[in-house]
């Protein structure tokens, strides 16, 4: 598949899939499009989708369990899977996300970090010689906000950036970054010491004073390096400050405009692990016998089924909705927010569903749904917690925010 050019005024991103080798999928059948949602995508989205699912069943499913387990880098795929940046639509977007988390929810996260994070941050905050430096390379790229005393609480950071001749000297402390350890450049966002506001600076990977360290032991998402970062002196000079990140506002700006998009990706990958687990549970669910007949034979299981294909279908339809509100410039931050939260809520149920349907299996990763099962929980709390992303919606509905208390006792 070539590099897909759909237009989008906001988001832009290519997945140019190499060519497929002839090698057999043991991946399930896709099963849950029973609405025929698929009449509700164009041509070129239902191409893009299928090519990227021909992909990703063939090429990566057979490996990715693997790179999972030994918690390392799929490098092999991306020396042959190159991502740039002409645009897509929000459904073609959407539905490359889709197919990419059906099979692999690190994956797909990659891609988010990289096209949607790093690279529309630089593309909506930096100069114009910053972007056609750093957008048109193929550089990996990570957005470092989150420190390990703030997290929901963004707008507390507490690195800082000093002015000195010529550029800044950035100290602190950065956590989860994904794949920092091979990440060529970082989008961090610190505090200016001269007047208390958010700026944001382009940081390179091999920046002295730039302390990387991947995080241990993690139990979802386990392909992705998510690194601590520490910042000890690191000189920015004056051209890799972003000139479009001045304040908190423009970072509730970059929320608004950036954010709330990611926002619809992330719950799209939720739909896609959720579509993955439910195709492996129809077959393995088919294939397995207890008591003389097919786990589909008994009620409890087929009740358990068709939850997780109502809620797909449900899932699928409101993100779809979603990004057609935002092709039309007309989605609310509220709307992304809510959407992200319940979609991720459905979601998470649907895999655990299915981590039940499977019985012990569904704990080991040779059947998918067991990672599926872990890597959602990830997803239910980056880009925004449930909790944080209900209250964003809440604050739209009622006009009161509730996010941060008022009082202590
Ligand atoms: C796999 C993974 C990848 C990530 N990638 C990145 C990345 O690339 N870049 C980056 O900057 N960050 C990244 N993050 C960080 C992510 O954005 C944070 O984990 C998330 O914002 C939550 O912050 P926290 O973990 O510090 O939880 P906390 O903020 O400590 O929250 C803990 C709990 O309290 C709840 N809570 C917090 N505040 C409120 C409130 N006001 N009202 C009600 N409940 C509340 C939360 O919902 C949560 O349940 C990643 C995280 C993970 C797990």
């Amino acid at each position: 598949m070539g590099s897909s050019e759909l237009r989008s005024p906001a988001l832009k991103l290519s997945i140019a899939c190499p060519k497929l080798t002839p090698a057999a999928s043991t991946f399930p059948a896709a099963a849950s499009n029973y609405y025929q949602l698929d009449e509700l995508l164009t041509e070129e989205e239902n191409d893009l989708q299928m090519n990227v699912r021909q992909f990703m069943e063939k090429e990566v499913a057979p490996i990715i369990p693997k790179f999972w387990e030994k918690a390392e880098f799929p490098f092999i795929l991306f020396q042959r899977w190159g991502y740039g940046c002409p645009g897509l639509s929000g459904t073609a977007h959407a539905m490359c996300f889709l197919e990419i988390a059906r099979v692999d929810a690190s994956i797909a996260s990659f891609f988010l970090v990289q096209s949607c994070l790093a690279m529309l941050s630089i593309a909506q905050l930096g100069s114009e010689a910053q972007k056609e430096k750093y957008l048109r390379s193929l550089s990996k790229m990570h957005k470092a906000l989150t420190e390990p005393n703030h997290g929901s609480d963004a707008s507390s950071l507490s690195s800082t950036a000093r002015k000195v001749p010529g550029g800044w000297i950035l100290n602190g402390q950065k956590r989860w970054p994904a794949n920092g350890s091979f990440a060529d450049v970082f989008v961090v966002l610190a505090c200016n010491t001269s007047n208390n506001q958010i700026n944001g600076f382009i940081v390179n990977g091999g920046s002295p004073g730039l302390k990387i360290s991947k995080i241990e032991n993690k139990t979802s998402l386990r392909v992705v390096q998510n690194c601590d970062i520490l910042l000890e002196d690191v000189f920015v000079p004056d051209d890799d400050r972003l000139p479009g990140a001045n304040s908190f506002q423009d970072l509730v700006k970059l929320a608004t405009d950036i954010g709330s998009f990611s926002r619809v990706i992330v719950a799209w990958i939720s739909i896609g692990i959720a579509a993955g687990v439910y195709d492996a549970c129809l077959r393995y669910l088919g294939e397995r016998k207890q008591f003389g007949a097919p786990l589909a034979a008994f009620q409890l299981n087929q009740e358990k089924l068709v939850r997780m294909l109502g809620n797909i279908q449900a899932m699928w339809l409101l993100g779809w909705r979603l990004c057609k509100l935002h092709d039309s410039g007309r989605m609310t931050t509220g709307q992304a927010s809510l959407g992200k939260a319940w979609i991720t809520k459905q979601a998470r149920e649907t895999v655990a569903l299915g981590r039940e349907l499977l019985g012990g299996n569904g704990i080991v990763t040779d059947f998918h749904v067991g990672k599926a099962f872990c890597d959602m929980e990830s997803i239910y709390t980056y880009e925004g917690s449930y909790e944080v992303n209900v209250l964003v919606a809440a604050r739209e509905i009622t006009g009161i925010a509730s996010i941060r208390p008022t009082s202590r006792l």
